[in-house]
């Protein structure tokens, strides 16, 4: 689909083999960025905000002061990760690790630009240096390790430093005995890394799978989109995989499954509702009910006995 210019197909992905990318090798020093928040709307887009499902004009105030959702038909704007964040951690607790974690160019890749080029650009935007945000924090009291994704950063692709820092926050979750919360969002693996990008899900989802081996939780929530190689690898891994209402979660896009498949697709297909009907998901969680939810099911999760309770 065109909305995600930097998805490649990862058909074969899984079978990436080795997925230790000595990043201390081809790290640089972070870019130093402003400290501004997402670029500013345009002037018209200011005050108002129109929904793409109901088509209805809203106040830009009132949708944010609404979490971000529609106050008329209940859909999900995307979030920045500091909305996301601020929305979901108690305040005050939160604590950004692996920040400095940074790529130059491996491949050396130009398209309509240089790789280095778009980097900077995505970084002057965000003001960070790639595609997710990790760290410690807190749901209602209980110490969590977080991932966000940033689509806003290159369709929060995933490249070698996506996969990197998330790999060092589950092992900081199974270090300490936390459990993981991964909020997803992103278009897939980032061409402009080749076939580096694709051993991030090999890496990642080995991770997981040590954290699971220590019996520790981790609870996937797939906002909107995520497809590509983030969906075919650790979204999909959770121990709980949670969706956001209306989320575009699915590996293709559209045309192209449409056509390899042959098949008339439903209206609804790769929605979080399709994929919960379909049992792919264990649960679409709104919004304003995220937090509450997550701590409510961290607490079961993390109850004493119930962790390491069948170690081996
Ligand atoms: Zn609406």
């Amino acid at each position: 689909m065109s909305r995600h210019p930097q998805q490649i197909r990862a058909a074969s992905a899984a079978s990436a083999a080795s997925s230790r990318m000595p990043v201390s090798k081809i790290s640089v020093p972070p870019v130093p960025v402003p400290a501004q928040e997402q670029p500013r709307p345009a002037p018209s887009d200011d005050i108002w905000s129109k929904c793409p499902t109901c088509k209805e004009i809203s106040f830009r105030k009132e949708v944010e002061r609404n979490l971000n959702v529609c106050p008329k038909c209940a859909h999900h704007f995307r979030l920045t990760v500091s909305q996301r964040l601020s929305i979901t951690l108690d305040r005050g607790s939160w604590k950004e690790m692996f920040s400095e974690v940074a790529i130059g160019d491996p491949l050396k890749f130009v398209d309509s630009k240089p790789y280095p080029k778009r980097m900077e650009q995505a970084r002057a935007a965000s003001g960070r240096n790639d595609a997710v945000v990790t760290g410690i924090g807190k749901i209602e009291d209980r110490t969590v390790a977080i991932g966000v994704m940033d689509f806003e950063f290159m369709g929060g692709s995933m490249g070698v430093v996506v996969g990197e820092k998330l790999a060092r926050i589950f092992g900081v979750g199974t270090r300490r005995g936390l459990p993981v919360v991964v909020f997803c969002a992103s278009g897939g693996a980032r061409m402009q890394e080749g076939a580096l990008s694709l051993m991030q899900m090999a890496k990642v989802s080995t991770a997981v799978a040590r954290h699971r081996d220590a019996r520790l939780p981790y609870i996937s929530v797939l906002c909107d989109p995520t497809t590509g190689g983030v969906a075919a690898s650790f979204a999909m891994l959770g121990d709980l995989n949670i969706a956001e209402p209306g989320a575009l979660i699915g590996f293709a896009g559209r045309r192209v499954t449409r056509q390899t498949s042959n098949q008339e697709l439903p209206d609804d297909f790769q929605k979080s509702e399709f994929l919960l009907a379909h049992g792919m998901l264990d649960a679409i969680v709104p919004r304003s009910q995220m937090r509450f939810t997550l701590a409510r099911l961290l607490a079961m999760l993390m109850r004493p006995g119930a962790v390491r309770a069948h170690g081996k």
